[in-house]
């Protein structure tokens, strides 16, 4: 442990949000992350939800260093081969028609592109967007989306409505109890139709709200958003951000869900930890927007480096089968949380798909009120026993943990987690007990 960097920490880095600097990472490898006394952490959470393939994949490495010498970076408007392979790659992936890509960054900034692009090929600018969505928090993206963080800078892009989400364990229009019929949908609509000035651009959803508190939308919920969609005349966008390659079982929701999106916005795993992020869309509407002038001009527009990483990104997932991986793994995983919410009366509800699940805290299996006390020190316990969690602690949202670890995560990690779970739960609901009595 170095004091002294972990000071200059504290004196010279910006917070952003996750607290005060309590100690340095060194360094991260597979489900492992390593901190600066040593100790390993089991990583619940692969890294942002980028290091899908777990930390440092040989195979990405080994993508990094073939490029480094000569492949970094370009003048945006050279293409290199790069890019061009890496979109082959992707059409191949991807349900027709969706066959054209562009790369860029971060996943705000695939959605700024899809948001744009949608306006400028239906002419209109209205937006509508899931209450408890994460879009990023660029101009459009972070107008999209609707989590206190929002809160405290001032107007938005205008035209953005927000419609309730379908989460029907703790319906946000208090209409239903574990089964939505879709009447927020039409609620919130309802609401956009009144409200319209009459130029209808895009409705953008996750396919699974993650940052929302991994809602798992009902059956045939985007059949519905989509015909909607077209009536009004507006784009579907799909924010695929932690959908897509493999997470939940299947190459994305959109073929999982058999609803196919006239955009998507994919980035994390993409890049595998490499900032890479793509707007994908369809020849047809690629040719619209093209004709009336789109342009999105960044530095980092196709790239060649990461453009490499991505490739190897889908090639590692096709060579270890880790689309299986993550069902048959995503199934095992859920069923150790089973046998924990067998034990542990606080844990309301199990949710997601393959590997991404959520746990949904409560003090009251029938009141379903957030325990978010809980949900707070049980994650820092967990850390200090060596496990990483996230966990969303919205008052008005629930407590909720988002488990992710890496698609090659083992069983004997997956065991790891959940008796350090499990010990890290007994002994939160022991303290609270113990400061309550
Ligand atoms: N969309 C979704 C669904 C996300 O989860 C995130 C990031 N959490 C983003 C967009 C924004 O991505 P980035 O942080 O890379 O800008």
């Amino acid at each position: 442990m170095d004091n002294e960097l972990r000071q200059a920490a504290r004196d010279h880095l910006i917070r952003y949000g996750q607290g005060d600097i309590e100690k340095l990472y060194v360094s991260s490898k597979g489900a492992t992350v390593r901190d600066d006394e040593g100790r390993e952490i089991l990583d619940f959470t692969s890294g942002q939800m980028c290091a899908t393939l777990g930390h440092s994949h040989p195979a990405i490495v080994k993508a990094i260093q073939s490029g480094a010498e000569d492949r970094i970076h370009l003048f945006s408007g050279m293409i290199p081969e790069a890019v061009v392979k890496l979109a082959k790659k992707l059409s191949q992936w991807l349900p027709s028609p969706l066959s054209r890509s562009m790369f860029v960054n971060t996943g705000s900034e695939s959605n700024e592109v899809a948001l744009r692009m949608a306006k400028i090929v239906t002419g209109g600018y209205e937006v509508v967007a899931l209450g408890g969505s994460w879009h990023g928090v660029t101009g459009q993206a972070a107008a999209a989306s609707f989590a206190s963080e929002r809160r405290g800078y001032g107007p938005k892009v205008p035209g953005v409505s927000v419609i309730p989400e379908p989460y029907s364990y703790r319906c946000p229009i208090g209409h239903c109890r574990d089964n939505c019929d879709m009447s927020c949908m039409k609620a919130g609509l309802r609401m956009f139709d009144m409200a319209s000035d009459g130029a209808p651009a895009a409705i953008i959803a996750e396919p699974i709200l993650s940052a929302g508190g991994v809602l798992v939308p009902p059956e045939g919920y985007f059949k519905k958003l989509k015909e909607e969609a077209k009536t009004r005349g507006m784009m579907l966008i799909f924010d695929e951000a932690q959908t897509a390659f493999g997470r939940i079982g299947h190459k994305f929701a959109a073929t999982q869900l058999d609803v196919i999106p006239d955009i998507m916005s994919v980035s994390k795993t993409l890049g595998g930890g490499i900032p890479l992020a793509a707007t994908i869309t369809s020849q047809e509407i690629e040719e619209k927007a093209h004709k009336k002038g789109f342009s999105y001009y960044t530095s980092h527009v196709s790239d060649p480096l990461p453009a490499l990483a991505g490739l190897a990104v889908l090639e590692t997932i096709e060579k270890e089968n880790l689309i299986e991986r993550a069902s048959e793994m995503g199934g095992y995983l859920r069923s150790n949380l089973e046998s924990l919410q067998q034990k542990y009366e606080a844990i309301g509800e199990i949710r997601g798909k393959g590997l991404l699940l959520g746990i949904d805290l409560v003090k009251d299996r029938e009141t379903r009120e957030p325990h978010i006390e809980l949900g707070q020190i049980t994650t820092k316990r967990c850390m200090e026993l060596g496990l990483s969690m996230n966990i969303k602690n919205r008052p008005e949202r629930g407590s909720v943990w988002r488990i992710a670890p890496p698609l090659t995560v083992t069983r004997q990690e997956i065991d790891r987690g959940t008796e350090i779970l499990d010990l890290a739960l007994r002994e939160s609901l022991d303290e609270l007990a113990r400061t309550n009595a």
